[in-house]
This record gives structure tokens, sequence and C-alpha cells, in this order.
């Protein structure tokens, strides 16, 4: 048996609507600019027959449940919301064409990808990493996963509030690069293993929030989503 210096840190994990199983976090993929009018309102906007989708990571470790109560992170004085469809990854696959993409799709859940938007467009200008803007503690939210096997989402209302008031409302069939194309490209990098998560990208309206408020969203057939903003430490 294996003996550690000290406790390894625990597997990350979220509940699955309707089992009392947890879906085990191995890594959490990101799409950058993946709706039109979200590309165009960060001044990049995307021609597809000319560019590819591009790909950052968050640590699991970054990982909190809906519901939870969050600390205002360090370092920012811009901290935004990003509400996204969250795709999670059931079975391994490498080079996967767009054809069988759907084998690998587990279900869903809403997701909220939040963003030191400060740092990261600082990073983004003098072309360093994104890594202190977006992997940030407590920074990448999901819903309970809802169990939908083989299923590819094609179209559904996604949108966000923030203290009741709707900051975006957008749909999923407005995806510049939609889940098939994801899953096929993403796959051309990595062996997708199961647990795998995968953000797939916010429509416009992104903005900051503060202490004390309060983020609701939801993805149309798949969950809901709350984050309550804390102090600051
Ligand atoms: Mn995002």
């Amino acid at each position: 048996m294996t003996t550690y210096l000290f406790n390894p840190p625990a597997v990350q994990s979220l509940p699955i609507r309707g089992k009392t199983e947890r879906f085990p976090i191995n890594r959490i993929f990101c799409v950058g600019r993946n709706y039109h009018a979200h590309a165009v309102e960060m001044g990049r906007p995307v021609d597809k027959t000319v560019e590819q989708a591009f790909y950052f990571t968050k640590s699991p470790q970054t990982l909190v449940e809906s519901g939870a109560t969050v600390t205002y992170p360090p370092r920012t004085n811009n901290y935004h919301f990003e509400m996204e469809l969250v795709l999670a990854i059931g079975k391994e696959g490498f080079r996967v064409s767009e054809a069988n993409a759907h084998e690998l799709v587990y279900g869903y859940g809403a997701g909220l990808d939040m963003t030191r938007r400060d740092l990261q467009l600082v990073a983004r200008d003098k072309g360093r990493p994104w890594d202190t803007g977006k992997d940030i503690e407590q920074g990448s939210v999901c819903s309970e996963i809802v169990p939908m096997p083989g299923v590819v989402i094609e179209n559904g209302t996604i949108a966000l509030e923030v203290n009741g008031v709707t900051k975006q409302s957008s749909n999923v069939d407005k995806l510049i690069w939609n889940i098939r194309e994801i899953i096929a490209d993403l796959s051309t990098y990595y062996h997708l293993q199961p647990g795998d998560l995968i953000y797939t990208g916010t429509p416009e309206g992104v903005g900051a929030v503060v202490s004390g408020d309060q983020i609701t969203g939801r993805v149309e057939g798949v969950a809901e989503l709350s984050l309550t903003i804390g102090a600051a430490e």
C-alpha cells in the first residue's frame, strides 16, 4: 500500500440528478469565444471560416457546487460571471469524429466560468497566459450533472440574473462551435476521459459582481444554478 507524506487532495465531484453516486471530476476544459455576440463585446470577433476553436483549462480544485457562497477573490476589481452550458464526458475518446461524438456524452450541467476580467485582459493584450484571470479558487461553478447519455444538445435558452435582473439571455443554438464539433476538435489535442467537464462558452452580457450579489442562472432543459458572492478575505 502506498503511503503519502500528507493526505492527498480529495477527489472533486458533483452530484448527479437521480443518483446517489457522485460524478468524479478529472479535468475542466473551457472553450473561449464561442458565441459571436460575446466575442464582439470582448473586441475579438470570430471568423469561423479562418479560425480554430481555442481552449483553456481550470484546475478541478477550483470547482464549487451551485448554491455555494464564495469568497470575493483577491487581486481583482472586476470579477465577472460567464453563464455556460457544461458538458460532462462519460467515455474516453481520442480523435473522435463529429458523427461519433455523442458517444462520449454522459450528461450536462449549468455552470459559471468566473473570471478576473481585469487580469485576463491584461494577460490577453500582453500575450501572457490567462491562468490568474481564469484559474481562480472557487471560480468554476456547476449545478448537479443531469444524465443525458448520448444526447447532443442543439438548442435551449441560456440565461443569468444578478439580484433578479437579467444580464445574459441567449440560446445554445448560437454556439459557434457546437457540441459535436467541440468534442471532435478537443479530442485531437487530448485523450478525453470520463470525468472531464467542458465549459462550452458564454453568450453576451457578461459583467461584474460585488460582495453581496446573488447570481441565478439556467440552461433550459438541463438545470438551474445559484451563487452568492461573499465578502473578500
Ligand atoms: Mn467562459
